[in-house]
This record gives structure tokens, sequence and C-alpha cells, in this order.
């Protein structure tokens, strides 16, 4: 039986974990709030009370943190994974960060005989849930080989899609298209509102048509209903559209949609929205308004 050790236990990395317990791994998680391990333990995983103890019995562990600052402590840190871990573990790193810890975690992991892979996703609370993640991995083909049981419970579109870091260069794409979608969205759904039309009807015709997205499909309804509870936080987003632009300068590109979409989510959490969905961007744009 693989035994694999979970770290984060939030809206992404509990409902993930249940899917590798109910694929047949054994789980061993840890996180730093008491409530994230209740659900846990009640579907028949096993709570550790460090991240040494969710490491040294595992052949794979899994982080599922908010940003690098987490991941480093837990990763590097003393009685971390790479501290903790058995020779030939398999570290899979699946929190949005920035693709420069990522690549330190390989040249470190790889120091120590640890295999590394850094594999953010996409799908939200509900592909996580419905285990039908879209997974973007970085790290040697041998490895992403070596996790293809791991990732199977857990997502739909797993793709190997280039060295360390790449995982999260190719995540940091994702948010921007997200973030653009969202801030888009949020416009229309203005425009018709104060057009005297009813949004709800006119979302469903762009779903159909080539104005559809994921993002339509899922949350137009909410948006219109103005039901913004997470999900994916603002603050989250905010933090991902810094990975994006911190991208293009190191790849001497420009973004300016995508630097307009930051300074939006910087508006959002400015106005102290930073714990709700990002579909709440549509608070921003009615507030450009005055509505
Ligand atoms: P979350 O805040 O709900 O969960 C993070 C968990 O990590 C929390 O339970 C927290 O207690 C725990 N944690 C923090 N520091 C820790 C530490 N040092 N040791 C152990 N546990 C610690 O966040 P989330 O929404 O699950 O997102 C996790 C990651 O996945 C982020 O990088 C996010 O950008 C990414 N992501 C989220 C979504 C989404 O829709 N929520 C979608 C795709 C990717």
């Amino acid at each position: 039986m693989t035994t694999v050790g979970f770290i984060g236990l939030g809206i992404m990395g509990s409902p993930m974990a249940s899917n590798l317990l109910r694929a047949g791994f054994d789980v061993i998680g840890y996180d730093l709030v008491e409530s994230s391990l209740e659900r846990l333990t009640g579907e028949g995983g096993q709570v550790a009370e460090s991240v040494a103890r969710a490491t040294s019995d595992a052949d794979v562990v899994i982080t599922m943190l908010p940003n690098f600052p987490q991941v480093e402590a837990v990763a590097f840190g003393e009685g971390g994974v790479l501290d903790s871990a058995k020779p030939g573990l398999l570290y899979i790193d699946m929190s949005s960060i920035r693709p420069q810890t990522s690549r330190r975690i390989a040249e470190e992991g790889a120091e120590r005989g640890v295999r590394v892979l850094d594999a953010p996703v996409s799908g939200g609370e509900r592909g996580a849930i419905d285990g039908v993640l879209s997974i973007m991995v970085g790290g040697a083909p041998e490895d992403f080989a070596a996790a293809a049981a791991v990732f199977e419970p857990l997502g739909r579109t797993i793709v190997h899609v280039g060295p360390a870091g790449a995982g999260q260069t190719v995540k940091a794409a994702n948010q921007l298209v997200v973030g653009g979608t969202y801030a888009l969205v949020a416009e229309a759904i203005v425009l018709l509102e104060a057009s005297g039309l009813d949004a709800g009807l006119g979302l469903d015709v762009l779903a159909g048509g080539l104005a559809g997205s994921r993002i339509l499909e899922l949350k137009r309804r909410t948006m219109v209903e103005r039901r913004f509870e997470p999900g994916f936080r603002i603050d989250l987003h905010h933090k991902d559209m810094g990975i994006v632009l911190d991208a293009a300068r190191e790849a001497e590109v420009a973004l300016p949609v995508g630097g307009l979409v930051a300074q939006l989510i910087a508006s959002a959490r400015a106005q102290g929205h930073g714990q709700l969905d990002h579909s709440a961007l549509l608070k921003v744009a009615e507030n450009l308004s005055g509505r």
C-alpha cells in the first residue's frame, strides 16, 4: 500500500485527500488548523502532529499550501519534508507558488535523494471534489511517470509541461486567463443590468456561444445572485497575479491586460474583499460605474 503524507488540508487539500483515500491510498495528513483534520479522520485517514510525522513513513508527500513562504517552511524547515524524507521519497508540491521556489526544492531534493515535482492545479473546489482537476506538472519525466497513480484520482487533464518550475509557469498563465475572464464577465453583468436587462438570461446565451467558458458555466448564477463565498479567495488570486507579473518580467514580455487585471484584484482586496471568492471582482466593476 502506498502511503501519502498530505500537508495542507484546506479548501483544495481536504477533498483531494478524500479522493486519495477513496482510491485506496493510506493518507496521513497534517494541517495547522484542527478543524481541517477532522474530515480526514472521519474518512479513514490518519492525522500527524507534525510535518516530520506526516513525512517519515510516507512514499509520497503532497503539499497544498497557500503560498511560497508556507511551502518553504514545510519543505526546508527543521523537521521539514526534505529533512524527514525516507530515501526515494516522491515529493509533489501542488500549491500555486513562484517557480523559483519549485526549482529550489527540486535542486535541494536531488541533493538528498528526494524526487520532486511541482504540480499546481486548476478546476477549483468543484474540480477537487469531483477529482477532475487539470494538473500541470514540472519535473523529470521519470518522476512524472512514477506519480501517475497518485494523480489519477485527483485529475482528468494531467500534463507534464516541462522541467522543475514549468508547472508553476503554466499555472501563472492559467491565472492570467481566469482573472481576465472574471473581470470581463463582471463588466458584462454591469452592462446588462445597467441596460435594464436580465443579466442571468443574457449570460445563459453567452455561455452557449463563443464567449462560453467554464467560468460562465459554473459561476454565472452565483455572480448574478451576488454569492461570493469562496471557492478561491481574492487574496490567493492577488498572490497569483504577482507570480504572473514576475514571470512576465523574467521572460521579458509585456502583459498589459494582465497588469490591469492585477490592479482590479488589488482594488478588490483594498476594499476589504480579500476573503471573498474571486468572482467578487463584480464588486469592483460595479464600484467603477457607481452602482
Ligand atoms: P486554504 O487556505 O483553504 O488551505 C490551505 C491550508 O494550508 C489551510 O488549511 C492552512 O491551515 C494550511 N496551512 C498553512 N500553513 C501551513 C503549515 N505551515 N503547515 C501545515 N498546514 C498549513 O487554500 P486553498 O484554497 O486550499 O489553496 C491552496 C493552494 O491551492 C493555494 O496555493 C491556491 O492558490 C491553490 N489553488 C486553490 C484553488 C481554489 O479554488 N481554492 C484552485 C487552484 C489552486
